[in-house]
């Protein structure tokens, strides 16, 4: 059953280098966005990723392509604060500033995967981040959690079992969501490039369009 507008509260976001965006991250933006009942999901691009290689395609061609992806889809939209902004992307930084922009009533679920939770303690500030949203961790099933040490106390801190609860408060839970996540990574799509093969059906037709008049990758 499509949700009407009116029972849709909060604000999602997905970060990530999306270099470039591809349908693992968008169907996933979507699902997360459905399944919690926000208002939207915003997609950030980081300018300088700390904790990985700089990204291959420019700030200006990576929110292009993600602009593209999210076209036609309202409840997604192109966040670009951190491609604004100097320095190396923190996102407790980016929740600050959010957390001003919308109040402290609003519901904020900062959707990452379980693959970013397992290193979160290496972000920036990593404890604050419950301080302005909530945490909503996507994982694959079958995933386990790490049986001891300081992020598995941090998850135990936080952590909530009913989706509903990120309606009734603003921040500071942890949800862990089961999803079938697509197979796809922006690295096997740019190694399938540079192998030239084709990416068709891994994102919108329109990314691919572009990847080839810029020459990407
Ligand atoms: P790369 O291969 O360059 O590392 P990526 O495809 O993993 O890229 P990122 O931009 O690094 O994508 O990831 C952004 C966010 O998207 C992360 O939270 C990551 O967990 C999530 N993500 C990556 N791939 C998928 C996928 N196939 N389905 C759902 N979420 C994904």
């Amino acid at each position: 059953m499509r949700q009407s507008s009116a029972q849709l509260r909060g604000v999602g976001l997905f970060g990530g280098t999306f270099d470039p965006v591809h349908i693992g991250h968008l169907r996933t933006a979507l699902e997360l966005k459905n399944a919690l009942a926000l208002a939207e999901m915003r997609l950030m691009p980081s300018a300088q990723p700390p904790h990985r290689a700089p990204p291959q395609a420019s700030p200006k061609q990576r929110m292009a392509m993600l602009q593209l992806g999210l076209a036609g889809e309202p409840g997604l939209v192109a966040d670009d604060r951190e491609l604004r902004r100097d320095g190396p992307s923190y996102t407790v930084d980016s929740l600050i500033e959010l957390r001003r922009e919308i109040g402290p009533e609003v519901p904020l679920c900062l959707c990452i995967g379980m693959d970013a939770l397992l290193t979160i303690n290496q972000w920036h500030r990593w404890r604050e981040l419950t301080d302005f949203a909530h945490l909503v961790v996507a994982v694959r099933p079958g995933w386990h959690l790490p049986d001891s040490g300081e992020v598995r106390d941090f998850v135990d801190g936080h952590r909530i079992r009913q989706t509903g609860e990120l309606q009734t408060t603003a921040a500071g839970g942890l949800l862990i969501r089961e999803m079938t996540l697509l197979p796809i990574s922006a690295t096997g799509i740019r190694q399938a490039l540079q192998r030239g093969e084709s990416i068709r059906y891994l994102v919108p037709d329109g990314i691919i369009d572009y990847i080839n008049q810029n020459q990407l990758y």
